[in-house]
């Protein structure tokens, strides 16, 4: 697969305040990449400046090798033959739906639009709307067709700007799995903001997690839970509580709850003061129970139940069982630690 779009050191300011900071990327032909972060974090600043609307302070931007940003050149929006779907990127108030999905078919017979155009309304959901205009859609229902709109001229590279979060999670969900498979099929490459980590595990092949303007891990969905590269990026992807320990050998930590050792080693002196993430997974029910932890709280997901469980020395962990077994509040119930990684932080 060969580099479709790079972002080179970018910075984007606003008046006086730096919004995208030293951000470098480089996104391959046919993937799914999210742009993951808190509200405030940079992601649509940086979606925008990739579409053309807002220019850079310095850094680069190549789109097939080359330069589409930079503090000379700046190719505008509309030549850069992106498809967008964004908050402020609306519908053609004056078109009906039919009419606006259609919009850049137009080489195509009327036949092969009509037949796309119902293709596209079956997949967001919206099959019998193609006679409506805008103004008697829902928001998210015009979120739904800008979205059909943008799939129908298969651009090569695609940005959506929070596409479904008008929309209620089970629908979310579904056209998550369906844009998924209609990019895949047909080779786009797309860059996707959004807060929502769930949305982005679902729908991406690699997650940028952003934070103040800055790169802060650049991985698949499962390195960002599983190994997380600092602190931030621990606390901001899954749930999880630090425990406090001493460093015993490079690659394992005594705590409370005893010996947690893991595949990585850390080069800090022995002895050195950290802390360890423990993800609810990484706390079970154990038959031995020689460790009690007591119930504090408790919420019920459907298949399992997320307990806050208080240790002796009154730290928390939480720990995410199956739902048959149901613990009550102020219980105090045998655990164990089950590792796979050492995740620890100074
Ligand atoms: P996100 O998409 O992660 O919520 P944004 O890219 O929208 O973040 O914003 C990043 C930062 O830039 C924020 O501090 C925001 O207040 C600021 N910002 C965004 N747009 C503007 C603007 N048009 N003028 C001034 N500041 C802006």
């Amino acid at each position: 697969m060969s580099t479709l779009l790079e972002l080179e050191s970018i910075r984007c300011t606003y008046q006086r305040s730096i919004a995208v900071n030293d951000l470098s990327l480089c996104v391959r032909e046919g993937n799914i990449v999210c742009l993951l972060g808190p509200s405030g974090s940079g992601k649509s600043t940086i979606l925008r400046a990739i579409a053309g609307l807002e220019p850079l302070t310095s850094g680069q931007i190549l789109l097939n090798n080359e330069i589409i940003s930079s503090q000379t050149i700046f190719l505008p929006p509309e030549k850069r033959k992106m498809g967008m779907v964004f908050q402020d990127y609306a519908l053609f108030p004056h078109l009906t739906v039919h009419e606006n999905i259609c919009f850049g078919m137009r080489k195509l017979s009327k036949f092969k639009r009509k037949q796309k155009s119902e293709e596209l309304l079956a997949v967001v959901g919206m099959d019998n709307f193609s006679e409506r205009y805008p103004h008697e859609l829902s928001g998210g229902q015009q979120q739904r067709i800008a979205l059909a709109r943008a799939l129908a001229i298969k651009p090569k590279l695609i940005l959506m700007d929070e596409p479904f979060s008008n929309l209620d999670i089970e629908l979310r969900e579904r056209l998550s799995h369906d844009v998924r498979n209609i990019l895949k099929a047909h080779n786009m490459t797309c860059i996707m903001v959004t807060h929502d980590q769930a949305e982005a595990f679902v729908i991406s092949d690699k997650v940028a997690v952003i934070n103040h303007g800055k790169l802060q891990q650049w991985d698949t969905s499962y390195n960002l839970y599983h190994d997380p590269v600092n602190r931030f990026v621990a606390e901001f992807i899954g749930q999880g509580v630090f425990l406090p320990g001493v460093l015993q050998t490079p690659e394992s930590v005594q705590t409370e709850v005893g010996l947690i050792c893991g595949d990585r080693a850390y080069d800090w002196p022995l002895g050195s003061k950290v802390e360890v993430l423990i993800r609810p997974d990484d706390v079970k029910l154990s038959r031995a129970g020689n460790l009690f932890a007591t119930v504090i709280n408790k919420s019920f997901k459907g298949s399992e139940i997320l307990y806050t469980l208080e240790l002796p020395t009154g730290y928390k962990l939480l720990s995410a069982l199956p739902s048959h077994s149901d613990h009550n509040l102020g219980e105090s119930i045998p655990i164990k630690l089950d590792l796979h990684h050492l995740i620890a932080f100074q």
